[in-house]
């Protein structure tokens, strides 16, 4: 079986999901958003990055299933307290060989822990209805609504994130709306009024939305990686709070924040 390449073990993460997790990032993603803080996710094989001090490092490892549960199954005791699991990210997890995910989220899942899977929903819904049935949650990530955008900004088309969204709030998954909020992007009143729209007329079923504000953090990864960056500016709060209050007003329980 192909195994897919870790770039990080997260302990005691808080913002991926419920509860206290351990995050395991795959790396490889089949788009390029011009805002990624995590540069080096975006690949599908190890590759040479510097580190803080400009020493040459190696970034990315493969695990077999059961070494990754094995990690996981450490800080059982902190997720059985605190109401928090496993969560699955990237790069593009769902796009990481099929057979391998399947094998680890049920794994995890007869193992009592909790699977939370973060994705930016550019991956074949197969792969998605293949695990459906072990995730507790999916934190769904949407860029941008305008379609023009989407591509111009992720290199790819928002309309298989929006299907796939569509399809799995019809199947009765738990799903978090993840939105970056980038400044004068995709905040604007009528990317809010857009989202809103959407969400209505396609009847999707969101336990929460979060506004996950755009932050600088990762961007000298560009320059450890030998890559062009592009900067963007982060939303004032005002900004953010008037376009949480749309959200909460159109029914969407809304935080800033993971
Ligand atoms: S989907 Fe996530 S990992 Fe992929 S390029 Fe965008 S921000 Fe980076």
């Amino acid at each position: 079986m192909d195994i897919p390449v870790v770039f990080n073990i997260q302990k005691f993460s808080i913002h991926d999901g419920p509860g206290i997790r351990t995050t395991i990032f795959f790396k490889g993603c089949p788009i390029r958003c011009l805002w990624c803080h995590n540069p080096e996710s975006q690949r599908y094989y190890e590759e040479s990055m510097l580190d803080n001090d400009g020493n040459v490092i190696s970034c990315g490892k493969r695990y077999s299933v059961k070494e990754l549960i094995k990690e996981a199954e450490k800080d059982i005791i902190f997720y059985d307290q605190s109401g928090g699991g496993v969560t699955l990210s990237g790069g593009e997890v769902m796009t990481q060989n099929i057979e391998y995910i399947t094998e680890l989220v049920k794994g995890l899942y007869y193992k009592g822990i909790s699977v939370v899977i973060d994705t930016c929903g550019v991956a074949h819904y197969n792969n998605f209805e293949r695990i459906l049935p072990y995730v507790d949650r999916f934190l769904y990530d949407l860029k941008i609504i305008d379609n023009i955008d989407h591509k111009h900004y992720t290199g790819v088309s928002n309309k298989l994130v929006l299907e796939n969204l569509k399809k799995l709030s019809d199947a009765g998954a738990s799903i978090d709306l993840r939105l970056i909020q980038l400044d004068k992007i995709n905040n604007r009143e009528e990317d809010t009024d857009n989202i809103i729209a959407y969400l209505k007329d396609n009847n999707i079923n969101l336990e929460k939305i979060h506004l996950l504000p755009y932050h600088k953090f990762g961007s000298d990864k560009y320059d450890r990686l030998n890559r062009s960056k592009t900067i963007f500016e982060t939303p004032n709060n005002e900004k953010l709070q008037e376009t949480k209050r749309k959200y909460e007003y159109a029914g969407y329980t809304t935080i800033i924040g993971g």
